[in-house]
């Protein structure tokens, strides 16, 4: 089963995705961890990975295509993954497609978990600071400034991927800003019900 999970950034796609992952036994996929290692090593791509995502911008689709094809290639991508992050441009899921086709695979679902800019921004920002309070690491992306940038590559950049699904009819759309509890319930009968499902 290939999943990817479209959203704009704080609407719970990385908590549902796990949740996917350990209910269907696939793998989680998050571009965005993946990238934050990327970022942390000592190279020209590590430089440049860091700069995009310390302001909020897309890292160039090539830096970010070649990690992905690597990583779905192993073993524990076989029964399939839930891509959290990835695509983010249309070309990357041009790109993207192409290879699964190549492999006489597809997705079976593209699910957006749809939420409301201002409320998204609320949560970045209570995310920080309660990672602050309990002493964790907040991310070098969790201020209004660069969430800003990061809501507006989403709208320019990620939401024309909406429309793109649409037209192949494997896009699903959930209300991301109910409960935790109730979109995992929503998202599970989408995938249980196949593509069908409203
Ligand atoms: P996330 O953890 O998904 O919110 O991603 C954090 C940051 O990683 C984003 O703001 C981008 O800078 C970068 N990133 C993650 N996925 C992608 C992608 N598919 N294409 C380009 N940049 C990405």
């Amino acid at each position: 089963m290939r999943i990817v999970l479209l959203g704009p950034p704080g609407a719970g796609k990385g908590t549902q995705a796990k949740r996917i992952s350990a209910a269907y036994d696939i793998l989680h996929l998050s571009t965005g961890e993946m990238l934050r290692a990327v970022a942390a090593t000592d190279t020209v791509t590590g430089k440049r990975t860091r700069q995009a995502m310390a302001s909020g911008k897309l890292v160039p689709d090539q830096d970010v295509i070649a990690a992905v094809f690597q990583r779905i290639s192993q073993p524990d991508a076989l029964r399939g993954f839930v891509l959290d992050g990835f695509p983010r441009t249309v070309s990357q899921a041009v790109v993207f497609d192409d290879l699964l086709d190549r492999e006489g695979g597809e997705i079976d679902h593209a699910i957006e978990l749809r939420a409301d800019e201002s409320v998204l921004l609320d949560r970045i920002t209570t995310r920080a600071s309660e990672a602050r309070e309990q002493g964790c690491a907040v991310r070098e992306d969790d201020t209004s400034e660069a969430q800003k940038v990061r809501l507006r590559e989403y709208s320019e950049q990620t939401a024309p991927l909406i429309d793109y699904y649409r037209s192949r009819n494997i896009l699903r759309t959930i209300d991301g800003l109910q409960s935790i509890d109730a979109v995992t319930t929503e998202l599970f009968r989408m995938i249980e019900c196949g593509s069908w499902a409203s």
